[in-house]
């Protein structure tokens, strides 16, 4: 390896509450919406928030206890739909925040679902398969006074995986003394799982950065992309870019980052990650690189697919980048959105572009309903077609407003989901 890319030393400000963010966002748009009141009050705020303090015994014996939390935003338009995510910096307001952007993201792509989201407060790196076995049907067990087919379906997020979803839908159905495998997404293949799903985030990705290279007039071939994060996201997202013929050229972890100006060769960089759990040390690398540093390097196209808050004030104008995929939820702070805007990099928000996953949990949740199960080629080829019309419209509402991206796509979420709020009405 050559010397290492230098990163900008981070500012010591203290980072965005994703929630103000979320809360922020939404305001815009219902000012662009001309949103009632009433409506707006309504929209603004979790319906729900469910907080758990649970006992997990450990492998020594001893007993800790956890604390976790599922947020439902809203339920107007179909059960409340989300993912599930075990980090040690998870906190009731970035839950909140992500159920609302759930919320959106179903709207947006017009699947029947309202927001939700989970989390559990933990450092899964530090625990044990039996621990956290022990903690996942324990959690699942206190949330599902709110879980089940019909009103609330977790999915894998940050950290969980087809196992931690085989653990949850074990333990609803033994307390039900049946299978309910629709009571989550994103399970194994082998009970009720669905084809395409543990690739469809990084497809819809690929779908929407086609759309917006489309949109630009860029030959994918001429494009260099920066990926941070890879993990379920970023490294199908790394796969599917690169065979559509994108140059990967930068990618990280936790555990920091790799460059090399002329492109990796991506099946081998997988195979390096699954073999030693990092992308650090492949032989294909150039240059070691912070993850900072990765989001200023000089490509078409940065694809944050890890945390929120990777974008702010502090680094938004050295981003060299023209196009940014909004593949985790909330990378960007608004203060960030604005510069970029300023700037004319194009975003596109993470209510669309990472809605893949979501859109093929639904299919899941549908083929578990009827135990009927579909070709893989089925699967694809409607989720291409709902993000690619997705893109379509948020990118005329965009243009109709004169706003980003980003609005367009709140403008049309927000719409749907009050649309149906005040033909429901307010009960009683
Ligand atoms: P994951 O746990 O599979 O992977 C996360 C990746 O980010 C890993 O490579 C990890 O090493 C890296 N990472 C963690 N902390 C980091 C840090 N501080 N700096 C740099 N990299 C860091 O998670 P995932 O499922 O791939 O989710 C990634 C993002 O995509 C999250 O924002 C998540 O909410 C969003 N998302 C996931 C799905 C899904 O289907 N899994 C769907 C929609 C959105």
């Amino acid at each position: 390896m050559a010397n290492s890319v230098m990163a900008t030393p981070a500012a010591s400000v203290a980072p965005a509450n994703p929630y103000v963010t979320a809360q922020r966002q939404f305001d815009q748009a219902a000012s662009l919406l001309e949103l009632d009141p009433g409506m707006r009050a309504v929209l603004r705020q979790v319906r729900r928030e469910f907080t758990v303090n649970f006992p997990v015994r450990m492998d020594d014996g001893s007993i800790h206890v956890f604390t976790g939390y599922r947020v439902q935003h809203n339920l107007t338009r179909g059960p409340a739909k989300g993912g599930i995510r075990y980090h040690p910096q998870v906190s009731l307001d970035e839950v909140k925040a992500l159920s609302m952007w759930m919320t959106w993201k179903c709207a947006v792509t017009n699947l029947p679902y309202g927001g939700a989201k989970g989390g559990v407060i933990c450092d899964p790196s530090q625990l044990s398969q039996r621990e956290l076995e022990n903690l996942t049907r324990r959690f699942a067990s206190e949330i599902s006074l709110l879980i089940g087919p019909e009103s609330d379906i977790p999915a894998p997020d940050v950290n969980t995986n087809q196992q931690t979803m085989a653990w949850i839908m074990d333990t609803i159905s033994m307390e039900k003394g049946y299978s309910v495998p629709a009571t989550v997404t994103g399970k194994p293949l082998s009970i009720g799982g669905s084809q395409g799903r543990p690739a469809a985030t990084g497809r819809g990705v690929l779908v929407v950065t086609l759309g917006a290279c489309r949109r630009l007039g860029w030959n994918p071939s001429e494009c260099s992309v920066a990926i941070q994060g890879f993990g379920n996201v970023g490294s199908v997202s790394a796969e599917l870019l690169d065979a559509e013929g994108f140059k990967v050229v930068a990618v990280s972890d936790v555990f920091g980052g790799i460059y090399n100006k002329d492109g990796f060769d991506v099946p081998a960089l997988l195979q390096h990650q699954a073999k030693h759990g990092r992308v650090a040390g492949f032989a294909g690398a150039k240059e070691e690189i912070s993850n900072s540093a990765l989001l200023e390097l000089p490509v078409t196209i940065l694809v944050p697919a890890a945390l929120e808050n990777q974008f702010s004030m502090e680094n938004a104008a050295r981003v060299q980048a023209k196009l940014i995929v909004e593949a985790a939820n909330g990378p960007t702070t608004p203060e960030a959105d604005d510069i970029f805007h300023q700037r004319g990099i194009v975003v596109v928000p993470d209510i669309l572009a990472n809605a893949g996953g979501v859109t093929v949990s639904y299919f899941e949740w549908v083929q578990d309903l009827q135990s009927f199960f579909w070709e893989e080629e089925e699967i694809n080829s409607r989720l291409t077609r709902i993000m690619e019309r997705a893109y379509q419209q948020i990118d005329d509402l965009a243009q109709e407003h004169h706003t980003t991206l980003r609005m367009g796509a709140y403008c049309l979420a927000v719409k749907r989901v009050a649309d149906a709020t005040a033909v429901r009405g307010i009960y009683p």
